[in-house]
C-alpha cells in the first residue's frame, strides 16, 4: 500500500507518497541497490507535486550500506581510540545507565546532558525535554535550533508575542507584490517553495534580495542589494530612517496596534543613507527604491533567514527587519508581514516543546511558575523538582568535561562536530566527556568520537508529527519496519527512563506522545490542544495555535491582535554594532557559511547520497576573481582559509557575483566550522556563524 508522509531534509517537509517495494522485486541484501520504497512527490498543499534533488533520492537513506544495525561500543570501556564492536541493546543501555548514575553521584544532576535536534519529531523532542528533566533531573539541556532560529525567535517573540516562522500558509507569497528577502536563498535551499515567488513575479510582483552572494535566488530577483556581511540591521535601520523621513510609516496602524514607535524613530535618526552606504556596501537609491516599494506596491513582506540571523547580534537585527514591517503596518495585514524562513525540518516544532533550555512545551518559559505547575501536573511530577533553565547550546559544549560541566552527554540528531562553531574546539569537549552517547543511524563524525552509539530507526519507519516552516502541524507516516536490531529514539528514552527509575512517566508509542504533548501545550502560545492524528489526516494538516478540536487552527497570525499583554506589538529600539570579529591585516576577509542545493546540514545523509555527491562532491571556497587573481588563484585550485581558531582547505571557486572582500564555505562538511566565531548573541545565545575574518593561501594548482 503507498503512505502519504513527507520528505526527511528541510522545513518545507515537501509531501511525498512511498510505494514499498516487495521482497522478490530487491535484490540480495548485500548488493542490493534498489531502494526498499519507491519514492514519488506527492501533490501536498506545499509543494504541489515539486522536490528538489535531496528529497527525491531520500530513499536511499533507508538501506543505505553504511546504515547502524547494532549498538557499538568501545571494545575498551573508557577508551575511546579502541576499536568498536557490536553490544546488545542491553550491554550499550547498561553502560550508558552505569555512566549516568556514576556522574550523578559525584559531580550532581546536572553533569549529565542532551543535545537534541531540530530533526527530530515533535513527539521525540518533548519526549527529550521531558526525559532530562525527570528522568535526569538535569538542566543540562538545549539543541542545534540554538545555532539555527534562535535569535529570530527572540526578536518575534518579545516584539509580536510569539514565535511562528512564517505567520501565514506559504501560499500568501504568491499574492504579495513586494517581498524583501534578506540572508535567505530558497532557490538553492527549498527549490519547491520557488513557485510561490515565481507566481507572484509572473503577476508582477518585485522581490529584492539581500545577500552578499548573487545567489540563485538573486539571480531571479528584481533588485540585489550585495551588502557587507554583519550589516543587516544598519540596512533595516536606514529603510527605516527613509521610510520616516518620506512620511511612508503607516501612522494610523503604529497607533493603533504598537507601542515604543517613538524610541525607534528617534534611534534610526542617525542611520542616513549616504553613511550607511558606505557601511554597507548598498547604495542610497537601493535602499530609497526598496522601502518605496515595501510602502506602496502592497501587499508586502520582509522574510529574513539565517544571513541575517546568524550574527553576534542578530536578534537585535531580525528585531530591526520587525520594526520596520510594523512601521509600514505591514504585519497581521493580508499577505504581508515578517516571517523568518526557518531551515531544519523540525526547525518549527523543536523548538516549541522543550528541548530548549529555557522552555517547556507549549513555548512555556520554565522560569514561569505558572508554566512548570501546569507541565508538572500533565508530566505526574511536583513541579519543584523540575530544574531551572541551564546553559544554551554553545555554552555546555564549550564546557564539556570540566568540573561544573556536562561529563555525560547523549546527542540526538546532531552532528555537532560538524555543525557547532569553532568545531576544532568543541571536539576537544567532546573528548575530554566521561561518556559521549550518540543515537543516529549513520555513523556521524560526532558518533564516531562516540563511547556508545545507539541505532535508530529513520523518517520512513516510524509513526511522528513534524511543524513545518508555516506551523502547520503534519504527519510522518510509518511505510517499513526498521531493520531488526534498530530501535526508535522514543524507544530508547523510555527504556533509559525505566533503567533511571522513571519508566511508568514515559511512553515509546508516538501517539500516545503526542496526546500528552496536547496537554502539556494546552493554553501555551504554541497550542497544540485541539490537533489529533486524524485531524491531520483529514485536513493535509492542522496550523496551531488549536485550541480544542471545534477550532479551526489559525494559518493567519496577528490579524486582529497580538498575543502580548496588552494586545499590541513592541518596537524595540536597536543600534549596529560590528561584528565580533571584524578584518584586520592578518585576516583581510569576511568569511560567511551556509547551503548548497545538494546537501542538507551537516551532510550525515545527504553526504552517502550517490546522486546528490556526484553533484557536489566537496566543498568548494567561493570568492571573487579580483580576490582570488590577488592571491594568484584560478578556479579548481586548493586553497587554505585560515581564521583566528583554524584552518580549512577546500578548492576555491571563482564567482564575480560575490563581494571581492568576502569568502563563502559551505557547512554541509567537515572544515568550515573549524574557522566559524563562537561569539554569542547576548539575548538568544547565538553564535556569529555568519561572520568571522579569514586569510586565503593558494595551497596547490588544480
Ligand atoms: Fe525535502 Fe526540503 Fe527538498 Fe522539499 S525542499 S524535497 S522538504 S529538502
Amino acid at each position: 500500500m503507498p503512505v502519504d508522509t513527507h520528505c526527511p531534509y528541510c522545513a518545507l517537509q515537501c509531501g511525498i507518497t512511498l510505494h514499498p517495494q516487495a521482497p522478490a522485486v530487491r535484490r540480495d541484501p548485500a548488493v542490493r541497490r534498489d531502494p526498499a520504497v519507491r519514492l514519488e512527490p506527492a501533490d501536498f498543499p506545499v509543494n504541489r507535486g515539486g522536490l528538489c534533488a535531496k528529497g527525491f533520492t531520500a530513499a536511499e537513506l533507508l538501506d543505505h550500506p553504511d546504515r547502524l544495525r547494532e549498538p557499538l561500543v568501545r571494545t575498551v570501556p573508557g577508551d575511546r581510540s579502541s576499536p568498536w564492536r557490536q553490544a546488545s541493546w542491553d550491554e550499550a543501555l547498561d553502560r550508558v545507565v552505569t555512566a549516568v548514575r556514576d556522574s550523578q553521584r559525584w559531580y550532581g544532576n546536572d553533569s549529565v546532558g542532551a543535545f537534541g535536534g531540530g530533526g527530530l519529531t515533535n513527539e521525540k523532542a518533548y519526549t527529550l525535554g521531558k526525559f532530562v528533566r525527570v528522568a535526569l533531573r538535569s538542566a543540562s539541556i538545549d539543541y542545534n535550533g540554538r545555532f539555527c532560529m534562535s535569535s529570530a525567535a527572540t526578536a518575534v517573540n518579545r516584539s509580536l508575542g510569539v514565535d511562528r516562522g512564517l505567520p501565514f500558509p506559504l501560499a500568501d507569497v504568491a499574492r504579495a507584490r513586494t517581498v524583501l528577502l534578506v540572508g535567505a536563498n530558497p532557490a538553492d535551499v527549498m527549490p519547491p517553495s520557488m513557485q510561490y515567488l515565481d507566481a507572484g513575479r509572473d503577476a508582477g510582483a518585485r522581490h529584492i534580495v539581500v545577500d552578499p552572494r548573487r545567489t540563485a535566488t538573486a539571480r531571479g530577483a528584481y533588485r540585489h542589494l550585495r551588502i557587507l556581511p554583519g550589516t543587516d540591521l544598519a540596512l533595516a535601520n536606514a529603510l527605516m530612517h527613509i521610510a520616516i523621513r518620506e512620511n511612508l510609516i503607516d501612522s494610523a496602524y503604529i497607533a493603533a496596534r504598537t507601542t515604543g514607535f517613538a524610541q525607534v524613530r528617534a534611534a534610526t535618526n542617525a542611520y542616513w543613507p549616504d553613511r550607511v552606504e558606505r557601511m554597507t556596501g548598498v547604495s542610497a537609491a537601493d535602499m530609497r527604491e526598496t522601502v518605496r516599494l515595501l510602502a506602496a506596491e502592497r501587499p508586502a513582506m520582509i522574510l529574513t533567514a539565517r544571513g541575517a540571523e546568524q550574527h553576534s547580534n542578530g536578534t537585535d537585527t531580525a528585531q530591526a527587519w520587525v520594526n520596520l514591517a510594523l512601521a509600514l503596518g505591514l504585519v497581521g495585514r493580508p499577505a504581508s508581514g515578517y516571517g523568518t524562513i526557518t531551515g531544519q525540518g523540525n526547525g518549527q516544532g523543536g523548538r516549541e516543546h522543550g528541548q530548549k533550555a529555557d522552555q517547556l512545551p507549549g513555548y512555556r518559559m520554565l522560569t514561569d511558575p505558572a508554566a512548570r505547575a501546569h507541565v508538572a501536573a500533565v508530566w505526574g511530577v511536583d513541579p519543584d523538582e523540575l530544574p531551572q533553565p541551564g546553559p544554551s547550546a554553545y555554552e555546555m559544549l564549550d564546557r564539556l568535561g570540566t568540573d561544573g560541566g556536562v561529563r555525560v552527554l547523549l546527542v540526538l540528531a546532531s552532528n555537532i562536530a560538524v555543525s557547532a562553531p569553532h568545531s576544532t574546539h568543541v571536539i576537544d569537549r567532546l573528548r575530554a566527556l566521561d561518556m559521549l552517547v550518540v543515537s543516529d543511524f549513520f555513523l556521524s563524525e560526532t558518533a564516531d568520537l562516540a563511547d556508545v552509539v545507539l541505532p535508530t530507526a529513520q523518517w520512513a519507519e516510524e509513526e511522528g508529527t513534524m511543524t513545518n516552516l508555516e506551523g502547520r502541524v503534519i504527519r510522518r507516516r510509518r511505510a517499513l519496519d526498521p531493520p531488526p536490531g534498530v530501535r526508535t529514539d522514543l524507544e530508547v528514552l523510555a527504556t533509559l527512563a525505566h533503567r533511571l527509575g522513571r519508566g511508568h512517566l514515559f511512553r515509546a508509542d508516538p501517539r500516545a506522545v503526542f496526546d500528552e504533548l496536547r496537554r502539556a501545550s494546552a493554553c501555551g502560545k504554541a497550542d497544540y490542544a485541539g490537533i489529533s492524528y486524524e485531524r491531520i489526516d483529514a485536513e493535509q494538516g492542522v496550523f496551531w495555535p488549536c485550541p480544542d478540536e471545534d477550532h479551526p487552527g489559525t494559518p493567519r497570525l496577528f490579524t486582529e491582535t497580538f498575543p502580548t499583554a496588552d494586545g499590541r506589538a513592541r518596537f524595540h529600539r536597536v543600534a549596529h554594532r560590528d561584528p565580533a570579529e571584524m578584518p584586520d591585516a592578518d585576516f583581510p576577509y569576511v568569511l560567511t557559511t551556509g547551503r548548497t542545493m545538494q546537501q542538507y546540514q551537516s551532510g550525515t545523509q545527504t553526504r552517502r547520497v550517490k546522486a546528490l555527491t556526484v553533484a557536489a562532491p566537496e566543498p568548494r571556497a567561493q570568492m571573487h576573481p579580483d580576490l582570488a587573481r590577488r592571491h594568484g588563484i584560478a578556479d579548481g585550485d586548493l586553497v587554505e582559509l585560515r581564521s583566528r581558531r583554524g584552518r580549512a582547505t577546500l578548492r576555491a571557486r571563482l564567482d564575480p557575483g560575490i563581494r571581492p572582500d568576502t569568502v563563502f564555505a559551505p557547512f554541509h562538511w567537515p572544515g568550515a566550522n573549524a574557522l566559524t566565531d563562537p561569539a554569542l548573541d547576548p539575548h538568544s545565545r547565538m553564535p556569529a556563524f555568519k561572520t568571522c575574518a579569514v586569510a586565503v593561501t593558494l595551497l596547490t594548482r588544480r
